[in-house]
């Protein structure tokens, strides 16, 4: 007689919410590129935004570009998992693409603020928060320039936010300082794999030897 009781989990297979965050300059959008070259299964959420778009940013793969008043409406209709006002402007994470694509069993990352990020954990205890840090302060003001997206004046205000960011970064689950790229995706994508690896992931696996 075999010593072990089974119990019956009423874990599902859902997938796993990923959020990146960090100053702006950091290094989470070419994390994120070079992720979802490795895993081709995760999937990026795209966010809605009041910012105008930049050269080269195209509709619904970027961002979802919207006025105002339209992203004020959808804030009125509990569309969004997160939102937060962002040097100045609205930005937002769709609930109902989240929800469901974790519900379907896929892997969700998302790149967002630290005020979004925070939001998303106490909504969803389990969701998995990274914090993307800049080796140096001199490093981060370099990358913000040589990105060569923003004005002298959007670089300084995102700059001066950078020491009330990293703060928070005792809030996350995980630290990942973007010194090298590769040597932070590698410790991005180690991060997911140890997730991964937690037993409630292998339910379906586990009913095979019940068969
Ligand atoms: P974020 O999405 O956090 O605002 P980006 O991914 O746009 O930051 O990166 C900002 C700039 O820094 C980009 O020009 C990018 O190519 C560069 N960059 C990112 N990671 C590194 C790194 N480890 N070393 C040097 N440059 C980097
Ligand atoms: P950018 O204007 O450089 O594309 O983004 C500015 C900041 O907004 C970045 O820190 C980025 O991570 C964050 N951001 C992008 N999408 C979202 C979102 O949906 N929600 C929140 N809270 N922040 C976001």
């Amino acid at each position: 007689m075999c010593p072990i009781k089974m119990s019956q989990s009423a874990e599902s297979q859902k997938g796993v919410l990923f959020v990146i965050s960090g100053p702006s300059g950091t290094g989470k959008g070419t994390i994120c590129r070079a992720l979802q070259q490795e895993n081709p299964a995760l999937r990026l959420s795209v966010s809605t935004t009041t910012r105008f778009p930049r050269n080269g940013e195209i509709e619904g793969e970027h961002y979802y570009f919207l006025k105002k008043q339209d992203f004020e409406k959808m804030i009125q209709e509990d569309q969004f998992l997160e939102w937060a006002k962002v040097y100045g402007n609205y930005y937002g994470t769709s609930r109902q693409f989240v929800l469901e694509t974790l519900d379907k069993g896929s892997d969700v990352i998302l790149e967002i603020d630290i005020q979004g990020a925070l939001q998303v954990k106490e909504k969803l205890p389990e969701a998995v928060l990274i914090f993307i840090a800049p080796p140096t302060k001199f490093e981060l003001e370099s990358r913000l320039i040589a990105r060569g997206t923003d004005s002298l004046e959007e670089i300084q205000r995102r700059l001066s936010c950078t020491i009330d960011e990293l703060k928070l970064a005792t809030r996350y689950d995980y630290v990942v300082i973007n010194d090298y790229i590769e040597r932070a995706v590698d410790k991005v994508q180690a991060v997911i794999t140890a997730e991964k690896s937690r037993p409630r992931h292998f339910k379906t696996f586990f009913e095979q030897f019940a068969q």
